[in-house]
């Protein structure tokens, strides 16, 4: 058999849902893939039986049913002061972020280019530039604040450059980028022409009050040059439907609706209609969401800090970066989060997934908290025994 393509060889399977499946088989508690174990809310599940029960069946436009483009661009404008989102010409409607990145991507991108990410990374990035045939350059977030250093940042850019990723908040480290570090990112993407692509799946989800979350997209110098990326997925806790879309200005969202089309056609057309509810949803909505997550992210830290990880608190997204050395002095990550799985119970990433080099991720773990309290509270008590098996 001829062997797979460069392009494939270039990445290996994801580790996260590789942890899921040990611990399916291990009935563990699942703490490695961010997805939530608690209902979406009502409205939505309401509207997505209504929009079933209406026969809603057939394709949807392929850049996006227009009530669920001009419910995004009105959710926008009511949620950022002075942003308004053309829905005819600078929205696409996509499967998920997932696929809003990789269809920004392809859309953009030409081989050789290369493309700015930061590490610890949220390990769909580098996979997207591969097969966009572009080449990663990586830039570290330090700890403890997993800050950015000028200097470093400066010296990624040049004149192969022709994208930047930004996360924020950000997987696995929960930074939330500042309006400092985005005006560093303005200067250099204007000095070299560069594009943005930002995620923002966990927008809602932070611990920093109203105010917090700075869209790349809101900073000048950078309106006309970012792609936006979102999704239904986090905030209305509905990973498995598939809902995402991007925001960008009508040239770049062009070339992404014509990539977009020949990826996947286009998203769930009842699932979009019921997108309309969820972008309908009250500002209380998210006030509310904020507050849940921090009693999550607090219990599971508290239990975490119990039971000997280090970590700067998150201040956004709903994961945990911690430091293993008082816990495993070996510092194999790979080894740790397998015995976190089959003899304490609790499923992590470990940390080496989210570094090109591995070893940068040695003494690392990652846990999500996207989970009822009473699930995180049986995640403690597990985690608690943890000093008592490492002793055997
Ligand atoms: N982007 C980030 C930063 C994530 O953490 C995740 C999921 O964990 C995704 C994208 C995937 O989003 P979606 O389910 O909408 O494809």
């Amino acid at each position: 058999m001829r062997s797979p393509s460069e392009k494939a060889a270039a990445f290996t399977e994801s580790v996260i849902r590789e942890m899921t499946r040990l611990c399916l088989e291990h009935g563990g508690i699942n703490l490695a893939q961010g997805f939530p174990d608690f209902a979406c809310p009502p409205e939505l599940k309401a509207a997505a039986k209504e929009a079933i029960d209406a026969d809603i069946n057939q394709y949807a436009v392929t850049w996006g049913a227009p009530a669920f483009r001009q419910a995004i661009a009105a959710k926008v404008a009511r949620t950022y002061e002075g942003w308004s989102v053309d829905p005819e010409r600078e929205l696409c409607v996509t499967c998920g972020s997932t696929e809003a990145m990789i269809a920004a991507c392809l859309a953009l991108l030409d081989p050789g280019d290369e493309v700015v990410i930061f590490e610890p990374w949220y390990e769909n990035y580098g996979p997207d530039a591969i097969l966009s045939g572009a080449i990663p350059r990586l830039v570290t977030l330090h700890e403890p604040e997993w800050s950015i250093d000028e200097a470093e940042l400066r010296d990624a850019f040049g004149p192969r450059t022709r994208a930047v990723i930004v996360n924020t908040p950000h997987n696995p480290t929960g930074k939330m980028f500042s309006a400092d570090e985005l005006g560093l990112l303005a200067e250099l993407c204007q000095q070299w022409d560069v594009w943005v692509f930002t995620d923002e799946i966990y927008e809602h989800i932070h611990y920093q009050g109203e105010g917090g979350h700075l869209p790349p997209a809101q900073v000048d110098g950078l309106q006309d040059r970012t792609v936006t990326i979102n999704a239904l997925s986090k905030t209305y806790a509905v990973t498995g439907w598939r809902v995402g879309w991007t925001i960008a200005p009508p040239e770049a969202t062009s070339a992404i609706r014509k990539v977009h089309d020949f990826l996947t056609v286009g998203a769930a057309a009842p699932l979009q209609a019921a997108g309309v509810a969820a972008m309908n949803l009250p500002a209380e909505y998210y006030a509310g969401l904020a507050v849940a997550y921090r009693e999550r992210r607090d219990l599971l830290c508290d239990a975490l800090r119990e039971a000997g990880f280090g970590f700067a608190l998150p201040d956004g997204a709903y994961y945990v970066m911690c430091d293993t050395s008082a816990v495993d002095p070996a510092g194999d990550d790979v080894a740790l989060a397998r015995r976190l799985v089959t003899e304490i119970g609790v499923a992590a990433v470990p940390g080496s997934s989210f570094y090109s080099d591995r070893s940068k991720g040695a003494s690392k773990v990652r846990f999500a908290f996207p989970k009822r309290l009473e699930t995180l509270r049986a995640a403690g008590e597990r985690l608690a025994t943890l000093a008592a098996t490492a002793d055997r």
